[in-house]
């Protein structure tokens, strides 16, 4: 599976429909401050199932559509559709019938978020088990927030050390060892 497009319609600054092709040897986007380049992440990680406002940079779901500016009024629905190609059959079992995978989230305020793929309503679930053999998905750690690498210069030690032992996945052994430590 690979990414080939993502196109936001509403989606925080991006109001009108905004195609991005992720072609082969995209390395970067580039951009003044502000123009856009961290919506782009969190709208593919939006549309993968991310339901935590915070991961958003915001306090409720609803933030992420268009709140107007001096000269647009606000929307009402904010809409992310990511596509894969999926033309080597790399799907989990259960989403390999095409050549193509399109996941669509939108949200419409004060009646929530509804999903679909290639055009049939699914749950947020059928979403995240799309992506949860594939090491990618809303909390894969190939999405680093902007800051995180910062932040992790900055930690302590000890916190910094967590970071390291997830990545390596033995997160669980100290989560045992602490609770052995207790007993
Ligand atoms: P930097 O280089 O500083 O990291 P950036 O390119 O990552 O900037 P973003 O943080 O992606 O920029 O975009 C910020 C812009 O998105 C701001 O102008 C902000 O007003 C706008 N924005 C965020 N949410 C919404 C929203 N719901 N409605 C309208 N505009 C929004
Ligand atoms: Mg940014």
């Amino acid at each position: 599976m690979r990414f080939s497009k993502l196109r936001l319609t509403g989606f925080k600054s991006f109001v009108d429909p905004t195609d991005l092709l992720i072609q082969e040897g995209l390395t970067g986007v580039v951009g003044p401050n502000g123009c856009g380049k961290s919506n782009l992440l969190e709208a593919l990680r939006w549309v993968m199932g991310e339901n935590r406002p915070t991961a958003m940079r915001g306090g409720g779901m609803e933030d992420v559509i268009f709140a107007g500016a001096s000269s647009r009024p606000a929307r009402n629905f904010a809409e992310v559709a990511l596509s894969l190609d999926n033309s080597e059959r790399l799907a989990p079992a259960g989403f390999n019938d095409t050549d193509a995978l399109e996941i669509t989230r939108r949200i419409t305020r004060d009646v929530g978020s509804a999903y679909r793929l290639n055009g049939k309503e699914v749950r947020a679930r059928d979403v995240q088990m799309l992506f949860a053999d594939a090491a990618t998905g809303s909390h894969s750690p190939a999405l680093v927030r902007q800051g995180q690498i910062s932040e992790l210069i900055n930690a302590k030690p000890k916190s910094r050390r967590r970071v390291l032992e997830d990545a390596a996945g033995i997160g669980g052994l100290y989560q045992r060892r602490h609770e052995a430590e207790l007993k």
